[in-house]
Parts: structure tokens; sequence; C-alpha cells
């Protein structure tokens, strides 16, 4: 298997996986947006709301809020306090905004300085004059297989790479002027993709072709993968748990299999 990144920032990731199997690229993808653990609001305990919203709303809201850092904590149930709730698997943030103000994801003020709104910019309700809003607010580790409010990655998705190829070409360039994205291009005799990362595998250039000379399809080995993080992980640390997820998902089976042997 090879990586090649095209571009790679905490929030955006764009890469060609080659030497690949299409099976293996889509477990990469599924893993990311369902067993990536991160840390999100999962309980509130409401001291004084006299905001226009519900309890429940806001509370739905807090959820939704990205959270940075948590790596060391454990899930409810994988800690040894039998989901009581200790400082190995929960984290206490307190909210207190007297209106008139806007209350956004920063006036949370959380007890543990890693793990913290990943965007201090969201805005979670306007108070008016008199109104206040003071909660506390528990995190907990989940993975979005238990509720969307964990999933790290809000989109992923990857694409085969053409494999394109001509035999015997007239030069009519039909092809050339069919081609939507333009990147078909005439050449010593003989068309090629420009830039085969445009190929939406669209087929128009074959069927300009009236001498049958040109054949794209997808390739199964080499594909154009795209994701974007909500800022909870970096783009890379979100792959690499990923793998990791499947990794141990893999010896797993094998030393379950090696029971038999
Ligand atoms: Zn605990």
């Amino acid at each position: 298997m090879d990586l090649e990144f095209l571009e790679l920032t905490d929030r955006r990731a764009r890469f060609i996986i080659s030497d690949t199997a299409p099976a293996l690229v889509n477990s990469i993808r599924r893993s990311m947006m369902a067993d990536v653990r991160t840390m999100s609001i999962d309980d509130v305990n409401f001291y004084n709301n006299t905001s226009v919203l519900f309890d429940e709303m806001l509370a739905l809201r807090l959820g939704l809020i990205p959270l940075t850092g948590g790596k060391h904590y454990l899930s409810a149930s994988e800690c040894s306090c039998n989901g009581e709730g200790c400082f190995q698997c929960q984290v206490s943030m307190t909210l207190n905004v007297q209106g008139p103000a806007t209350v956004y994801s920063r006036d949370l003020a959380s007890a543990d300085a890693e793990v913290v709104p990943a965007d201090g910019n969201i805005p979670i309700i306007k108070l008016f004059e008199g109104q206040q809003l003071l909660l506390e607010a528990i995190a907990r580790k989940g993975s979005a297989k238990n509720h969307a409010k964990f999933q790290s990655a809000i989109a992923t998705s990857y694409k085969y790479l053409p494999k394109f190829s001509v035999q015997e070409c007239n030069g009519c360039k039909e092809c050339v002027d069919a081609c939507p994205r333009g990147i078909i291009r005439y050449e010593n005799g003989s068309v090629h993709i420009a830039d085969e990362l445009q190929c939406t595998l669209c087929n128009l250039c074959v069927e300009a072709c009236d001498t049958h000379a040109i054949s794209v399809t997808g390739d199964p080995q080499r594909f154009l993968f795209y994701t974007e993080s909500d800022g909870s992980m970096s783009c890379i640390d979100l792959l690499t748990t990923s793998v990791e997820s499947l990794m141990n998902r893999a010896s797993e089976l094998a030393t379950y299999l090696g029971t038999f042997g």
C-alpha cells in the first residue's frame, strides 16, 4: 500500500491511496466514521435556566460541540468506577452567563485544560436582560456507534481514480470537447487525461468517440481519499487511530481463529 498526501491540515486531508483494494479503503472510511472515540458532553445539570430554550434542547446543543483531547480517558463502561463517574472517565465543565449576552462555546470552563471546545465561537444561545444560564456539563468518551455527537470525521469519502487507455486515435478531438471537466488533451497524435484527480468517470468521452478508441474505468487499486475533521482531533490522528482499530480487530479475529488451530 502506498500513500501520497495532496493536502494535510488538522481539519482536512486529501491523499491518494494505491496498491490496495476497495474493501480495505472502505474499511478505513467506516472505521474513521464509527470507531474513533472522542469526548463529548453527555450529561448536563441545570442549576438555573431562564433562557427561551428548554433544558433538553440546550443539552443537545452542548453535546454537539466538538471537544479536543481526552486520549487517556476511559469510556464509562471500561472504567473501574462502574459508570458512577470519576476523574478517569469524565470531565466537568461549568457555564455561568448572565444576560444580555450571547453564550458561546468558549464560555464553558473545563476542569481539564486539554478537554475544551475545538472552536470557541460556536453560539449556544442568546440571553436577554435578566436571563441566566448556570449549568454543569459532564463530558464522556464515546464513539459514533452510540451517538453522532462523538463522530470526529464529519466528511469522509473516496473515489476510484481512472484507468484511461486509447487505441488507434484518429484525432477527431470529439472527446476533448465532450469532457465536462475539460481535462482531456490532444497531444502528439493521441489523447490523454491531463488531471486524473478531476475525472468523475462520467464516460462522456467514451460515448463521444465514434471509433470506440477510448476506454475509461475505475482503477480498483488506486483511490482519492478525502476527509474532514470537526476539530476534536487532527486528520492524521483520525487516520492512524482508525487504522489501529482495524488492526486490533484483525488480530482479535486471528487470536479467535487460533483457538481452533
Ligand atoms: Zn470512572
